[in-house]
């Protein structure tokens, strides 16, 4: 093997918030470690992310009343199908203790206020979500930072100026100070001018790029190398069965490359293979209606690590967020697809079925909205796509993804080919449910319920608005509930929605020190997994804001420390022999 004698301690598939974890403690433990990443630019979805780490019983700040008890009491009370209950437990365990070596490396992380998405459940809290602070990018260095993969464009105002968490919610539900946000980010966009003669590229990072600029900072300090354009082809097994390296491939060359303690797959789920998709999901869905970036995570950890007998878990779920599509062929997804999920809770809107029905409180937890939309496609085939229906109300103070409101872009500034693509219109309902083919005595019964539930304040079918996650991203301004207006003003809009994802939830199956298991549950020697590359330990749940990114991190730790184990008893049974 190794035609060119490469060997390193440990060997890191992708650089994602799971890889650079592993990577960040196996070299802060001594071990060498390389991260080898497929595309030019490093980060993977984790850069373009909003960054936000799920972290239940974290002891930061003010988290008197959390504790392992309560966070099992909310995993249990909302996952709904059979998972791994060690791994699940080793995950409540382990994300204090990854987070504790985090900020001990120097890793600033805030705490804050977002309700965990079943609100209403046992156990439930609103500050296990954790943010990391802006990063000056300039700190990885010139070379480096234009390299790490740029923020979603949502997470940017105007696709250019990054935006931080608050200022995103800010502009997203136009609070008071939208307008002073905005000259906020101008301002000191401006001042940066300097950097601009480096890159195009904002050196503010912010969200996810802050969170993994920062752990960039702390791998590279540690040696740790990075290389992209590299990618996984095979794993390489030797005749006991243990994983010893793996082949890659860089534009069309193959080599090997050992790994002397352990392979830590992290390269992502499978969300850009659209044979895998067709293969798993219950329901057909387009790779290009993910929100990750375009066909960075296809799969191919999986499919190298089935080939040595790996096993997979919950590969039918993803996580879930509604998207949009504008009418943009040939260009990125990351220009083309808008995140619904804060657009559709919004006053002055309901969201139906091609049948014209409602079939979920509009204002939940984004993946809980893509289950629905889901379930509801295999009970009715009237759904992926749905509508989301609105009137001049909602047009005039909210986004319907790229269609942004209309004090910033008025019908007569909405490109042309936009109309009856991406967004439809009409002077009445009727007309518009002909425009979508929508059964206009549906749509126009939904509408009168909605209107109803505007007016008392209460949703009897779902429960919109009654609870503290659905409010959050409500307007306040709307009483008696901030997520119910009436829809009552014409024009009506419909936009179609897509199931799209964040990226997929199953993957490798593996034991709780994150080792893969074969087909008999019997772990691989040497290989591991983390992140969306791993069967998440929630199984069909997304408990709360950063419930992809706390695991991947937490589960990158609990790799790195399983080989540190077996590489310190393999010194130690070294130095009895040679005793
Ligand atoms: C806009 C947006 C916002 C989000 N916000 C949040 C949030 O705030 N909190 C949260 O928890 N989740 C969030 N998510 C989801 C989250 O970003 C992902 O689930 C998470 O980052 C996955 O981390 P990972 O390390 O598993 O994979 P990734 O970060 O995707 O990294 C995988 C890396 O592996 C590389 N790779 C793939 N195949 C190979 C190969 N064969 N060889 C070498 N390299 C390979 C890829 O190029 C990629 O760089 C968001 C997603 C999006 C799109």
């Amino acid at each position: 093997m190794a035609d060119q004698n490469e060997a390193f301690d440990v060997v890191v598939v992708g650089s994602g918030a799971a890889g650079a974890m592993a990577a960040l403690r196996a070299a802060d433990q001594g071990l060498s470690v390389l991260i080898v990443e497929k595309e030019r630019k490093f980060g993977g979805t984790s850069s373009v992310s909003g960054g936000v780490m799920w972290v239940p019983n974290h002891k930061l700040g003010d988290d008197a009343g959390d504790s392992r008890e309560a966070a099992l009491e909310y995993l249990h009370a909302t996952i709904k199908v059979p998972v791994n209950e060690i791994r699940l437990e080793a995950y409540v365990d382990q994300a204090p203790q990854m987070l504790s070596f985090l900020t001990g490396t120097g890793v600033p992380v805030e705490t804050g206020v977002w309700p965990d998405y079943f609100p209403h459940e046992p156990g439930a809290r609103a500050d296990r979500s954790l943010t990391v602070p802006t990063f000056d990018g300039r700190k990885l260095g010139d070379d480096r930072y234009p390299l790490m993969r740029e923020q979603y464009n949502r997470f940017k105002l105007f696709g250019k100026y990054s935006m931080d968490l608050g200022e995103t919610f800010t502009l997203m539900t136009q609070e008071k100070g939208w307008r002073r946000t905005v000259i906020n980010i101008f301002r000191r966009y401006w001042r940066d001018r300097d950097t601009r003669r480096v890159s195009h590229r904002d050196r503010r990072f912010t969200q996810g790029a802050a969170l993994m600029g920062e752990i960039y900072e702390k791998v590279f300090a540690r040696g740790v190398e990075l290389r992209t354009e590299t990618m996984l082809e095979e794993l390489l097994v030797d005749s006991g069965g243990r994983v010893i390296g793996l082949e890659v491939s860089n534009y069309g060359r193959r080599y090997d490359i050992e790994a002397r303690h352990g392979v830590v797959l992290a390269a992502g789920g499978f969300e850009w293979n659209q044979e895998l998709r067709d293969r798993f999901f219950p329901v057909p869905g387009l790779t290009r209606h993910s929100s990750s970036p375009e066909d960075a995570n296809r799969g191919e950890a999986l499919i190298a690590g089935e080939k040595i007998g790996a096993s997979t878990e919950h590969t039918a779920q993803a996580w879930y967020i509604p998207t949009m599509q504008l009418p943009m062929a040939g260009t990125s997804n990351f220009n083309e697809i808008h995140q619904a999920a804060f657009d559709v809770g919004r006053p002055h809107s309901v969201c139906v079925n091609r049948k014209g029905h409602r079939f979920v409180d509009e204002a939940t937890g984004y993946d809980s909205f893509g289950q629905a939309m889901i379930a509801d496609h295999l009970a009715t085939g009237a759904n992926c796509p749905c509508w989301l229906v609105f009137d001049a109300d909602f047009r005039a103070k909210f986004s319907a993804g790229g269609l942004l409101p209309a004090l910033l872009m008025p019908d007569k500034k909405v490109p042309g080919e936009w109309w009856d693509h991406y967004v439809f219109r009409a002077d009445t309902l009727a007309a518009l449910a002909e425009k979508i083919h929508v059964p206009a005595d549906a749509l126009a019964q939904t509408v009168s319920n909605m209107n109803d539930y505007a007016k008392s304040g209460v949703d009897p079918e779902y429960g919109r608005g009654s609870n503290a996650y659905d409010q959050m991203f409500g307007d306040p301004a709307c009483k008696p509930n901030p997520c119910l207006g009436a829809i009552a003003k014409g024009p009506f809009y419909a936009v179609p929605i897509n199931a799209g994802d964040l990226g997929t939830k199953g993957g490798l199956r593996c034991d709780e020190r994150a080792r893969v298991l074969d087909g008999e549950r019997n772990p691989i020697a040497s290989l591991y997994a983390a992140g969306n590359c791993a069967g998440s330990p929630f199984g069909d749940c997304y408990p709360g804001a950063g419930a992809t990114i706390g695991p991947a991190l937490t589960f990158g730790y609990v790799a790195a420390n399983d080989i540190l184990e077996r590489a310190a008893n393999r010194r130690d049974a070294a130095a009895e022999t040679a005793e």
